[in-house]
């Protein structure tokens, strides 16, 4: 008992604690001691502040100096390339000149080798040229003959296909058909008109009537005949099978046929390169350009299968390019279709030819 009263008395060494600092200075002391730590606290979060601040900073330097650098090194890319591009459009232009140049040595070397009989000058400026290489020369001696011939007309693309044509001074082939052609006489007079040749397609194009029979056969080809005769005054001389001589449609076999129109004075032909543009699925204009001029090279004759039908777009999109294209070949000249011409046969049907 006495122990604990004794702790609860005053020890000496509180004594003098409590003599030297009053109760209320010892609270005093905590309060302030207490507010340094919390300056100290502040002190050192702002410190902090600061720091993340500083480092945020630094670190947005940091980041904009890469951007700049990137900005940089993009834009050196950027001219890189505009150099670059610059350098291409200049051997472009270059490679053009040595090809003209080179064009026009051969044109001069050709025509003094054949006395200046030859078309080669006149290929050079297009329309002009090859118009009066037509008319003046038709036994043309050009080691590529190219015939451009379009299927199924007359249509709304005629007009603009006529367009096209004269633009280069072209003679094309038109197998027309006639069922369409009541609708379009205007058409097949302008055709004619143009100087372009004007063949037949069948009448009805229908393959079930067409083939039926040579019989029947005889009597779409005597109608067609003399329609476009009695609308534009031309007897057709060239003929065209509805799907080619070489169709597996007609039951009939194809020579019967072909010897019919032989005995017409008429000759038929097929085709050795075909645009692409006969099918429902519309290729783009740069696959029928490809199709239609990349094995011209290849050939001495190229019959080149068109359509002229209001659906082909892209037939006409594709047709400047490709005559262009035709245009710039080497001892290349772009023909009609005459009854002269070497005909282009699917199927061999002369006794001779077994
Ligand atoms: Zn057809």
């Amino acid at each position: 008992m006495s122990g604990k009263k004794k702790s609860e008395e005053t020890t000496p060494e509180d004594t003098v604690l409590l003599s030297g600092a009053p109760e209320h200075d010892i609270s005093k002391d905590k309060i302030s001691r207490g507010g340094k730590a919390q300056r100290r606290l502040r002190r050192y979060n702002i410190r902090m502040l600061i720091a993340s601040v500083v480092v945020l900073m630094t670190l947005c330097g940091v980041l904009l100096v890469r951007i700049q650098d990137l900005n940089g090194t993009i834009g050196n890319m950027a001219s890189q390339i505009a150099r670059l591009t610059g350098v291409a459009a200049q051997q472009q232009e270059e490679l053009e000149l040595l090809r003209t140049m080179t064009e026009e040595l051969s044109a001069a070397l050709e025509e003094k080798l054949s006395g200046g009989g030859k078309d080669a000058a006149g290929k050079k400026d297009g329309q002009a040229g090859e118009k009066s290489v037509e008319a003046s020369t038709p036994g043309i001696t050009a080691a590529h003959k190219v015939y451009l011939t379009f299927d199924d007309g007359p249509s709304d693309n005629t007009e603009e296909v006529l367009e096209i044509l004269d633009r280069y001074g072209v003679k094309a082939t038109f197998f027309v058909v006639g069922n369409q052609a009541e609708q379009e006489e205007e058409m097949l007079k302008k055709i004619v008109e143009a100087g372009h040749t004007l063949g037949m397609h069948s009448y009805s194009h229908k393959y079930s009537e067409l083939y039926a029979s040579v019989d029947s056969f005889a009597e779409d080809f005597t109608k067609m005949q003399d329609y476009l005769e009695e609308v534009t005054g031309v007897k057709s001389l060239v003929y065209r099978f509805p799907g080619g001589s070489s169709n597996t449609i007609s039951e009939i076999d194809m020579k019967e046929f072909a010897r019919y129109l032989d005995g017409q004075g008429v000759r038929f032909f097929d085709w050795n390169i075909s645009s692409g543009d006969g099918g429902s699925y519309l290729f783009p204009a740069e696959t029928l350009i490809e199709n239609c001029t990349k094995n011209v090279s290849k050939y001495s004759t190229s019959v080149i299968l068109m359509h002229d039908s209001a659906s082909k777009s892209t037939t006409l999109e594709a047709l400047p390019t490709i005559i262009e294209t035709i245009q710039d070949m080497e001892d290349t000249v772009i023909l009609p279709i005459t009854s002269e011409t070497t005909p282009v046969q699917h199927i061999k049907w002369q006794e001779n030819e077994g």
